[in-house]
């Protein structure tokens, strides 16, 4: 069998893993159409905040030991078309400009997505960067060591948005994140939370403007200026972080694709066209708290998905089991994540929920380690099921969250988590742990 793989990031990366697993003997190729194999954007922040020294170190694997376990890797190398019916691609070689078709069985595709530019006056201004890749990462870290960079702006104050400015900030310049939302993270955590990180970056040096929309730029050659439905803030830098779109332009003739372009595929990862899989950014994605399909951008599905693809390349076998979106980020001292459904998603999938919330310390009172500890769980009115968290704290507590997810797969109830088995020990948490006293807490909202 011969599987062609397109995209060596996670999508692409972890559907060869697989292959290499479950079909030692297929031919396998595997085309990138940038210079560089496997680079990880969820890396760039440790990279330019310098705990990372070297960029190219930010990867899964080099193209030289995917060689060595047999994969034929071909990178300056972009897959132009898909021929389903005569099964093969056509494969332009972005160096010497010569194209050539190669046929497959069968075909996994991982195109990912690029991130949205603003289409806005001034946009060719220079120093108006974005924040995904390799490339990206290289010429935003020279701009934290540039002295001539004093203000930097960014808009967008979603995860990446948010990882560009702690990282300016850190870097010792003055960051402004605009967003068009009332507050940063929006998508990601409920007021409670954002309120107290909005604190936080402010007193380390980064202005948060909210509720406004960005209308152009101005400068003279560079960038100087973001122009605002409100305002004007100095830029020798702009980072754009507002979102991603998916990179299937290309397949539009080729592949069905939902209207916001992403490829539609059934629950074995299987496309329109027979033999096709497509996985990652560009797809969506089984949401189990909603009961819906969802665009959630991030490795963790991609991965996974790369992974089903190829165990059902020969037959569909084993539908994807689905996420929670669960994510999590540290903002400065402060780190945090979530799954399932918050406030904002509620509101999207049209939901009614119900949540309770517990702030206290999250350990006992004599312990001089205690740090105070926000944890919100959210649930199902009518059924108690459990259908989101948050969770933020100095300490880190993040990995409670994967409980959570569990926990929403389980389909479990408040009921369930109020006297679910949690260790104790005071170095580590409360007899109650604070899942049972949240739960515990919803509990009393529904006596
Ligand atoms: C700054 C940043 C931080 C992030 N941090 C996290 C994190 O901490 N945790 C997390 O879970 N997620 C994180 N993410 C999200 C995560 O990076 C994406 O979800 C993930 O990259 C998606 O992988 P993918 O394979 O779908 O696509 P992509 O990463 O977009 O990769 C697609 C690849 O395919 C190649 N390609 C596209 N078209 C062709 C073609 N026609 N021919 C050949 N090659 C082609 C592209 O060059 C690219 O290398 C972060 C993203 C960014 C930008």
């Amino acid at each position: 069998m011969k599987v062609i793989v397109l995209g060596s990031s996670h999508g692409g990366y972890e559907a060869v893993e697989e292959l290499l697993i479950s079909h030692p003997d297929a031919e396998i190729q595997w085309y990138e159409k940038g210079d560089f194999i496997s680079f990880l954007s969820c890396g760039m922040q440790l990279y330019l905040e310098g705990k990372v020294k070297d960029v190219n170190s930010v990867r899964y694997m080099t193209a030289e030991g995917m060689e060595s376990r047999g994969v034929n890797v071909f990178s300056n190398t972009e897959i132009t078309a898909i021929n389903p019916e005569a099964h093969n691609v056509t494969v332009k070689d972005l160096v010497t400009g010569t194209e050539r078709t190669e046929d497959y069985d069968k075909l996994i595709i991982s195109p990912g997505a690029v991130p949205f530019e603003l289409d806005l006056p001034g946009k060719d201004l220079e120093n108006i960067y974005l924040m995904r890749g390799r490339k990206w990462a290289i010429k935003l870290k020279q701009k934290t060591v540039d002295p001539e960079v004093n203000n930097v702006v960014v808009i967008g104050s979603g995860y990446i948005g948010i990882e560009a400015a702690e990282s300016f900030a850190k870097a010792g310049k003055n960051v402004t994140v605009i967003d068009i939302l009332d507050r940063p993270l929006g998508v990601y955590l409920d007021k409670e939370f954002t309120d107290v990180l909005t604190e936080e970056m402010e007193a380390n040096n980064i202005k948060v403007v909210t509720n406004e929309t960005v209308q152009s730029y101005k400068g003279d050659g560079h960038v100087q200026k973001v122009v605002t439905d409100k305002g004007e803030y100095a830029a020798d830098l702009v980072v754009v972080a507002v979102g991603v779109r998916p990179n299937t332009g290309w397949l539009e003739d080729t592949l069905e694709l939902h209207p916001n372009g992403l490829i539609k595929t059934d629950e074995y990862m299987q496309t329109s066209a027979p033999d096709v899989f497509a996985v990652g950014d560009a797809t969506l994605i089984k949401y189990n708290p909603g009961q819906t399909e969802v665009n959630i951008a991030l490795a963790t599905n991609a991965r996974k998905q790369g992974r089903f693809a190829v165990k059902n390349l020969e037959a569909p076998i084993k539908p994807f089991p689905g996420i929670q979106g669960s994510s999590g980020l540290a903002v400065f001292d402060y780190k945090f994540a979530s799954t399932g459904i918050n406030e904002e998603m509620a509101k999207k999938l049209n939901k009614q929920t119900k949540s309770a919330l517990v702030v206290e310390d999250y350990l006992m009172d004599f312990n001089p380690d205690k740090q105070k500890a926000w944890f919100k769980l959210v649930y199902d009115p009518e059924t108690t099921q459990i259908l989101g968290a948050q969770l933020m704290s100095k300490a880190d507590l993040t990995a409670n969250i994967n409980a959570i997810s569990l926990a929403i797969k389980a389909k479990m109830t408040i009921e369930d988590l109020a006297y679910a088995d949690f260790f104790f020990q005071p170095s580590f948490d409360k007899p109650w742990n604070i899942i049972n006293t949240a739960a515990l807490e919803a509990m009393k909202n529904e006596r």
